[in-house]
């Protein structure tokens, strides 16, 4: 027993009880975005109905109150990741913006042609195409660690790809596609005998499992406001202040400077130095009253709970015929996929959703893990806090439907 009171937990969560097509819904498309609890949808409304005005310029009691709001939401992410000082926190619009500042404003100013950057086979699209394009435009290399048919790396596999020219690891926590969690310890362990920095792409590990960036010892850490039970549109890039100091800004314009003049400007600081324009302020303080409403929960609980429902699953579906789970790492979190014999993923989505089931078919932006594999897609069902083991049954149900019709 996780501890969770997983039935007060839905409760906080108005959109859940709903019937789709007439069933009462599941929701198991986690991976790709969370609900909302309550917490969260009254903060942003508070937001905008009481005391809402652009941040960090006014003298006014309005632009005040949304500064203070706005930027105690530092002190909760510093507190989510147990990072060493607020300061570290940067606002962005989420993870694929975390990275591609990562890579444009710390990885760009020292790649020369030749250098390499390592990543591992299973990164969604955010963790690839960004370093194509630093690499195309510096003639640096991508370099792939390769990942086993159960969906593990092996650091071996790591160390043996880490060489003179390596300038930068970026690597998946918790893979999106799989569910793999990913021996990130033991990566930037290795990693950092080398002196290479290393970003964790923590998109799939920040909604499901404590995450401590100092015990883990990596230098960059990014994940999405929206997956941790906040709105679209804002997360965080973690890095540690002294990388982030030496770093130029990569967006220009207003709150990022201390002066301007035609003649040159003086940046600001970081965090601030890289958060140009105005930032999604409702959104980032709603993001804070997720943070602080999983905290409250207790990562823990929430990991544990989790945990049972994806051995549940995976034992339940596991042993439907004909259907293969794709990713049979042993330490796994949030998601599993699958595909069946007769039926296409978008076919399984399909009649789930008829059962009210809500589950995710494609290549979840991981193409090359579907290239691995050899398949075009797989059928995702990813869990939240607010599942339960009906849910589970539910979707076994769902799919064994879809085998009796395709059978
Ligand atoms: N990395 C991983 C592992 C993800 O799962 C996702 C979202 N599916 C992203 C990066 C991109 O996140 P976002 O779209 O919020 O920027």
């Amino acid at each position: 027993d996780s501890g969770l009171d997983v039935d007060a937990v839905r409760a906080q969560f108005p959109i859940l009880h709903q019937a789709i097509n007439g069933k009462p819904l599941v929701y198991l498309d986690n991976g790709a975005t969370a609900q909302k609890p309550q917490a969260v949808i009254d903060a942003v409304s508070d937001c905008y109905s009481s005391y809402y005005a652009n941040i960090h310029r006014g003298v006014h009691d309005l632009s005040q109150r949304s500064t203070t709001a706005f930027e105690a939401v530092r002190g909760t992410v510093q507190r989510f990741l147990n990072a060493p000082s607020e300061d570290e926190v940067v606002f962005t619009r989420g993870t694929t913006e975390g990275i591609n500042l990562v890579a444009n404003s710390f990885v760009r100013p020292m790649l020369r042609a030749g250098d390499e950057i390592l990543v591992t086979g299973m990164e969604h699209h955010s963790n690839i195409v960004p370093w194509q394009l630093l690499c195309d435009a510096t003639g640096a290399k991508l370099v792939v660690v390769p990942f086993s048919d159960a969906g593990e790396i092996d650091p071996a596999d790591v160390a043996e790809r880490l060489t003179e020219r390596t300038r930068f690891v970026s690597v998946i926590h918790v893979s999106n596609a799989l569910g793999t969690i990913n021996p990130v310890e033991e990566i930037i362990r290795l990693a950092r005998e080398r002196d290479v920095p290393v970003l964790l792409d923590g998109a799939q590990s920040a909604p499901h499992m404590p995450v401590d960036v100092q015990a883990l010892g990596c230098d960059f850490f990014v994940f999405s406001g929206h997956k941790t039970y906040g709105p679209s549109g804002a997360g965080v890039l973690w890095g540690r202040y002294a990388l982030l100091e030496a770093m130029p800004p990569w967006h220009g314009g207003g709150d990022m400077i201390k002066t301007v003049s035609f003649e040159r400007s003086e940046f600001a600081e970081p965090p601030q130095r890289f958060e140009a324009g105005t930032p999604n302020i409702a959104g980032v303080i709603g993001m804070g009253a997720g943070l602080e409403w999983l905290m409250a929960l207790g990562l823990d609980k929430v990991a544990a709970h989790e945990a049972d429902l994806l051995a549940y699953a995976h034992d339940r579906v596991g042993a439907l015929e004909g259907v293969r789970i794709i990713g049979t790492a042993r330490r796994k979190a949030g998601a599993l996929s699958f595909v069946m014999d007769e039926a296409h993923p978008h076919d399984i989505g399909t009649i789930l959703d008829n059962d009210g089931v809500a589950i995710r078919s494609g290549h979840h932006c991981a193409q090359p893990v579907m290239q691995r594999y050899g398949i075009p897609a797989t059928a995702r069902a990813s869990f939240g806090v607010y599942n339960t083991r009906d849910d589970v049954d539910r979707l076994v149900a769902s799919i064994d439907k879809v085998r009796r019709l395709f059978a």
